[in-house]
Parts: structure tokens; sequence; C-alpha cells
């Protein structure tokens, strides 16, 4: 019945939560610093551009804030998918049921709702 391969989700889980781990860290460590060269590739594209030069150091703080927040709530979400694969309820949709896509479980693999559930949710 469980089709999930979740030793791989569970691979996939580890590898992210450590670098993420490691971001909220530096993050913690080094406010005040310019992080954006370091932590480009877990930030959220289309940061830049719109703001112009105005905002400065005040907007690198917040985005350094909002960054280990992110990060840190992406580690929580991933121990609880985690602790999914334990209890045996990994790749379920906690709102239908149903089984979560895989392809979704691959590009978010700490995921709790359905395709479909996620978007009703907003
Ligand atoms: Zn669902």
């Amino acid at each position: 019945m469980n089709a999930i391969e979740t030793g791989e989700f569970r691979k996939l889980l580890e590898e992210e939560r450590a670098r993420l781990a490691n971001a909220v860290e530096f993050l913690h460590d080094e406010s005040g610093g310019s992080l954006e060269d370091e932590l480009g590739e877990i930030g959220s594209g289309g940061t830049d551009n719109h703001l112009g030069d105005t905002a400065g150091a005040a907007y690198d703080r917040e985005l350094d804030q909002g960054l280990e927040e992110g990060a840190q709530q992406t580690v929580d979400e991933i121990d609880a998918a985690l602790a999914r694969i334990d209890d045996g309820t990994y790749g379920t949709c906690r709102v239908c049921g149903k089984q979560i896509r895989e392809d979704r479980l691959h590009a978010i693999p700490w995921a709790r709702l359905c395709i479909d559930d996620q978007r009703r949710a907003g």
C-alpha cells in the first residue's frame, strides 16, 4: 500500500536539514554582515531590483532576519516530516488522506498537504 520510498526522502530531508541548520547558525552568529553571496541559493529569487538603493542596510538586516526565520521554520517542517516517516504517515495529505504525488514530494520533501489542498489552503 505504501508506494513511497521513504528511505530516499529521509535522505533528502536530512541533507536539506543539515544545510538549513548551518544557514541558521551562520545567520545567527553573523548578523550585520553581507550574507547574500553565501546564502543566495537558499533565499528565494527575486529579492532585488525593485527596492532601489534607499533601503540599504536596514533592508539587508530584515532580509537576514527573514532568512533565518524562514530557514528555522523549514527545519521545523523537516523535523515533522522525519517524524512522519517514523510513524508511517509520511507522504499522506493531512486534509484528505490521499497520497501526495511523488513529484511534489521531490520538490518539497516536507510537504504535508497534497497539491489540491495546498491550493485551497492558499
Ligand atoms: Zn489533500
